[in-house]
């Protein structure tokens, strides 16, 4: 193993998001006469909006959501998200960056999410971290995670196999499909979803935050280096 690019998940990863999403969810579907628990969204992390409001609407009324309802539900929990505080990047997230920089590591956005304000966003908390064409959002895939795909069109922009890159993600379907593509997984437990979930999902190591994975982030490259030059 040799990794030469980082393929890092969005939402619960670099943005502390997951609780606004969560609101947002319960909101729609309090509106839509959809019964949910608002803990529910933190398992369906990393899932596209689309198939997330396809389940709701399976288990609801027992039949698929139309592409019209899909559209127009994933608009109307989209502007409830953005009604909601801004939220701030994850702690120790810059920091896991600027470290990943400094050893010449490459960066890839690998997201479920589609929504062009929290890319917007990338830019400006994460200044110089992130370049436009490096970012696999729901517009570049036909299957979320769990299916392996996003990660994998992220090695392919990056133009790496699985032996050179690294995945860094905080949910179960997020850990399971970069796992999938072949992928060392760091997993981060950032939320309600306990650390053996992860490993269960295929994470080869998970970390209590990412703060102590940003402290521990040299010490693991070294480790993979030299575990590979054996
Ligand atoms: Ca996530």
């Amino acid at each position: 193993m040799n990794p030469k690019v980082a393929l890092l998940d969005m939402d619960g990863t670099l943005y502390d998001s997951m609780g606004n999403h969560a609101d947002s969810w319960a909101r729609l579907c309090r509106e839509e006469g959809i019964d949910c628990t608002r803990d529910e969204f933190f398992l369906y992390e990393g899932r596209t909006g689309a198939s997330t409001i396809d389940l709701l609407i399976q288990r609801q009324w027992g039949r698929h959501a139309t592409d019209q309802e899909k559209e127009r539900m994933y608009r109307k929990k989209t502007e409830y998200f953005n009604q909601l505080p801004e939220v701030g990047p994850m702690p120790g997230a810059r920091r896991l960056l600027e470290e990943m920089k400094e050893i010449g590591l490459g960066r890839v956005i690998v997201t479920g999410s589609g929504q062009a304000s929290l890319l917007d966003r990338l830019q400006k908390d994460f200044p110089g971290a992130f370049s436009a064409e490096m970012m696999v959002t729901s517009r570049n895939v036909t299957k979320g995670k769990p299916h392996p795909e996003p990660y994998i069109r992220g090695m392919q922009m990056a133009g790496v196999s699985p032996s050179h890159a690294l995945a860094v993600e905080n949910a179960p379907l997020g850990v399971e499909s970069a796992s999938r593509a072949g992928v060392f997984t760091v997993g981060l437990t950032t939320g309600p979803v306990p650390a053996a979930e992860l490993y269960e999902a295929g994470a080869a190591i998970v970390y209590p935050s990412m703060e102590a994975f940003a402290e521990d982030f040299h010490i693991l490259m070294f480790n993979l280096l030299t575990t590979s030059a054996e």
